[in-house]
């Protein structure tokens, strides 16, 4: 994407939270549903004497990760001290990796819209703790620590985006990667996974990188895509009318579409990291890699090539349909009861997914089952219905979640394919309009099409429209 001949780049640090039972240097459960505060300790509150006791279990997760990544795994990576003052980070300082991360120089390989395929390098990978939350209310503040202490994966990629669309198809490939591999929910509205995205300009051809902003808390991939370009077309502005961009940390406003300053953003060397004296250097052996290696999951890119070649549906509607590990077994599920794969994944790319958009409902709250749908996709095949009938039979089955047979009983919605009945109604219409026959019978052949139209009318929508023709033109 180029505006004025200059060309955005774009690296994205995203914050996974790891779906572990407890917290990353204490005991506490990491679930969502909980009173404020309930879920603490003194460790996660930051209290003085208290010690950090590392979770094994993180570490079972950042290798998964770093393996589907395509990482490099440290097997002596070491945790760091990040300092800052803020309320809602109780000892003072974060407890991170610095120069030392568990994974570094991985990749994903992503595939776009236009069906091109593109790399993107994966920087590292670290673990750090999660902060608690802060909520502002008049000229009081509120803290909740539940979140504090929250084990954490920040994936860093190169700055190797070139436009807004690549960066939100990152983001997403990334989240079908770590939901396959069951080490995060990907849920970005509820934060468990987070976006920040930096992106600089520079004219096309160069090869240096220009000052980045940082814009913070994009929590759905529209908002990535929009803050972005909002972001690059006001970088542009600004070089072009010679102002100079600083470096700065900035926030997206979804009702007024555009980016605001929050404050500039500060340099690593503003944190004084040092090496974190209370947890030990952080080992394993690579048994530990091979066991996890071996009991990797199919990867969603996987999975979408053997969709391709196995089902014969295009690259990118494979790429959708694994863009979660719910939407792929549900269209495993349907084809399994249907020999139309490309049917099946029409319907859910279009209708389906269309509807649970507009509903805001995941694919697991769908009120069309797998099999309800493999279902309507086999009975329009085998000419029980029309596929016109087909969608009211769809939009019935979202509205009560009945079968797709209840639905065609209840509405006598059956499709006449029975060649008697269609001819007794072609009489019918014959005799009706003995002028239009005339005509039609004396050259007029665009008349046809009244006769279909008619005899339709006369099916009330019913008549199997190939077999229809097929008598239409044998009788008139
Ligand atoms: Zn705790």
């Amino acid at each position: 994407m180029i505006i004025h001949d200059f060309e955005c780049v774009i690296g994205i640090e995203v914050h996974a939270q790891l779906k572990t039972k407890t917290k990353l240097f204490c005991s506490c459960p990491t679930t969502f549903e909980a009173g404020d505060n309930e879920n603490t300790c003194p460790v996660c509150m930051g209290m003085p004497g208290v010690l950090p006791v590392f979770n094994k279990e993180v570490l079972n997760f950042a290798i998964k990760t770093g393996l589907a990544l395509n990482c490099e795994l440290d097997s002596a990576s070491v945790f760091a001290r990040k300092n800052y003052f803020y309320p809602d980070l109780p000892k003072g300082y974060q407890i991170s990796q610095y120069e030392k991360p568990i994974c570094k120089e991985g990749y994903v390989d992503i595939v776009l819209a236009d069906g091109e395929h593109k790399r993107i390098r994966i920087e590292r990978a670290h673990l750090e703790e999660d902060a608690g939350k802060s909520t502002h209310h008049g000229n009081y503040s509120l803290v909740n620590y539940n979140r504090s202490s929250m084990p954490l994966l920040e994936i860093v990629s190169g700055p190797d985006m070139r436009s807004p669309a690549e960066a939100a198809a990152y983001v997403k490939s990334l989240r079908s990667i770590l939901q396959f591999i069951e080490v995060c929910d990907g849920n970005l509205e509820e934060g468990s996974m987070r976006a920040d995205c930096n992106i600089s300009i520079r004219k096309q051809g160069d090869t240096g990188l220009g000052t980045k902003v940082e814009l913070k808390n994009l929590n759905s991939f529209r908002f990535i895509e929009k803050a972005l370009t909002f972001e690059f077309e006001r970088q542009v502005d600004a070089a072009m009318s010679g102002e100079t961009i600083i470096q700065e940390t900035r926030l997206y406003d979804k009702d007024k579409n555009k980016t605001y300053s929050m404050r500039s953003k500060e340099d690593a060397h503003d944190y004084r990291y040092f090496p974190e004296p209370d947890v030990l250097t952080l080992t394993f052996e690579e048994a530990l890699v091979d066991k996890i290696k071996k009991d990797l999951p199919e990867l969603p890119l996987a999975t979408a090539k053997r969709f391709v070649s196995d089902y014969g549906i295009p690259e990118y509607d494979a790429v959708v349909l694994t863009q979660s590990k719910a939407l792929a077994l549900y269209y495993e599920s349907a084809i399994a009861d249907t020999k139309n794969a490309k049917a099946v994944s029409n319907w859910i790319m279009t209708e389906l997914l269309r509807e649970l958009n507009d509903a805001k409902k995941s694919i697991e709250e769908s009120p069309i089952s797998a099999k309800q749908l493999a279902k309507m996709v086999e009975l329009v095949d085998a000419g029980t219905i029309s596929g016109k009938m087909a969608k009211d039979v769809f939009a019935e089955m979202w509205k009560t979640s009945k079968d797709p047979e209840q639905i065609i009983d209840e509405k006598g919605m059956k499709q006449v394919s029975d060649e008697d009945a269609l001819l007794k109604i072609i009489e019918e219409v014959k005799a009706a309009n003995p002028k239009q026959l005339e005509e039609f019978k004396s050259g007029k052949d665009k008349l046809f099409g009244f006769f279909v139209g008619q005899c339709m009318k006369a099916s009330k929508g019913q008549a199997n429209p190939s077999v229809l023709n097929k008598l239409l033109k044998a009788n008139l």
